[in-house]
């Protein structure tokens, strides 16, 4: 039997061989009909793609090389001394600055790629500014796709130059950008343009694999936290529908709490978890270091706010300073994120002062994106130097 995309809030169900991201009857986010009998394919790593891996947990007939360029399985590194700093159990950050655009994005590109071309969809787009479009172009490129990329008429030329190296049909598009995430889909689909926008069906289940591989790098033990910077909230509903996954699979026996981190300049679900709410209000003039996570009015804000909820899960909001400290700190375990990445480090040293995580909790930070990526960041770092001429090296040396 087919499986079905189903809506995430009301009952309607559509089939999955067409182009449809959202629900015709109440407009929130579709997803795949959730998995429940199925293993892992444990091979020889090394050739393996994490699509053939899972293969059971996507609606594929089989995978395509082509459509991939090697992302996922990703470490997960141990930082005892931040977890001792923090009084936790265990600290880990799953380190997704090493995916092929050295953001997490990847995972869902390859995996809507795979379902555009099995529905014989050969011509993709998306609307982003920033890792997102930087993954669908290289992506488009190595697949040989007609890729269109809509960005915002506003955006600076250094932002451009890194999607542009691809080649993907560059759209400045005048106009409301939160907009443009709807408009780009009802167009799309009309005219036969996969658009693998944020939070896309495809691109949530390419973030189960997240999930996926943190069960199997902790030997399925769950971890206590999960901890995500939160935008749109795709890469959030994909992990932890991942762990909802491999638990009626029976591959894990519990969810983990799950906690969405936002940034104080642009809170919106967080604003809605506080008040009680179950709908996300816009935010009228987002400002934060973080803009991997500046998104005003998340189209999937409100299934995170229900699956927080379902998981009694947690929001925090942290400011650009806490943001910036925990991008030093994670810089002293050698782990180079961009503020947004940094973003949950500085929501669990939140949640430790705050007494809600404990000496025997083992949390997991998802470090989302590459410091590289937006080096213009760093002038909010401060530089330490000292200097010597050379007859004083070894003077110099000696004093550190
Ligand atoms: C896209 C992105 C996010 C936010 O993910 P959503 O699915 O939009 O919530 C967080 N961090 C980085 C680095 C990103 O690129
Ligand atoms: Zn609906």
């Amino acid at each position: 039997m087919k499986p079905l995309l189903k809506c995430t809030c009301c009952a309607e169900h559509y089939p999955l061989q067409e182009i449809r991201q959202r629900c015709e009857a109440c407009g929130e986010p579709l997803e795949v009909e959730k998995i429940s009998r199925a293993s892992i394919k444990r091979s020889d790593s090394l050739p393996q793609t994490v699509l053939e891996r899972y293969a059971d947990f996507f609606p594929f007939a089989q995978s395509d090389s082509r459509l991939s360029l090697g992302e996922g399985f990703t470490p997960l590194s141990d930082s005892p001394r931040l977890a001792v700093e923090l009084g936790l159990g265990r600290l880990l950050l799953k380190n997704e600055t090493l995916n092929p655009t050295w953001s997490f994005k990847d995972r869902g590109t390859s995996a809507c790629l795979h379902h555009a071309a099995e529905i014989g969809c050969t011509r993709i787009g998306t609307v982003s500014t920033g890792n997102m479009a930087v993954s669908v172009a290289a992506y488009g490129a190595r697949a040989g796709m007609d890729t269109f990329v809509l960005i915002s008429d506003t955006i600076p030329e250094e932002k451009i130059a890194p999607i542009a190296i691809h080649n993907p049909h560059l759209i400045r598009v005048q106009g409301d950008y939160g907009e443009l995430y709807f408009e780009s889909l009802r167009v799309g689909s009309e005219m036969g343009i996969y658009f693998l926008n944020s939070d896309v069906p495809m691109r949530v289940e390419g973030s189960k694999t997240i999930a996926f591989e943190m069960c199997e790098q902790l030997a399925f033990q769950v971890p206590d936290y999960v901890v995500v910077p939160t935008s749109a909230g795709g890469n959030f509903r994909g992990i932890v529908k991942g762990f909802e996954e491999f638990l009626q699979c029976g591959l894990i026996d519990r969810m983990p709490r799950m906690v969405c981190a936002q940034a104080v300049g642009c809170a919106p679900i967080y604003n809605a978890w506080l008040h009680g709410d179950s709908q996300i209000t816009r935010i009228q003039t987002p400002n934060t270091i973080a803009h991997a996570i500046e998104n005003p009015f998340p189209p999937s804000g409100n299934q995170a706010l229900r699956k927080i909820r379902e998981y009694d899960g947690l929001c925090v909001a942290v400011t650009d300073d806490e943001i910036l400290q925990a991008q030093r700190a994670m810089a002293g375990e050698g782990i180079f994120g961009q503020p947004a990445a940094a973003v949950p480090l500085a929501a669990i040293r939140r949640l430790s002062s705050d007494g809600v995580v404990s000496g025997d909790d083992v949390v997991v930070c998802v470090v989302t994106g590459s410091g590289l990526k937006y080096t213009a960041a760093l002038r909010e770092q401060p530089i330490c130097t000292t200097h010597c001429t050379l007859a004083q090296l070894r003077e110099a040396l000696a004093g550190k």
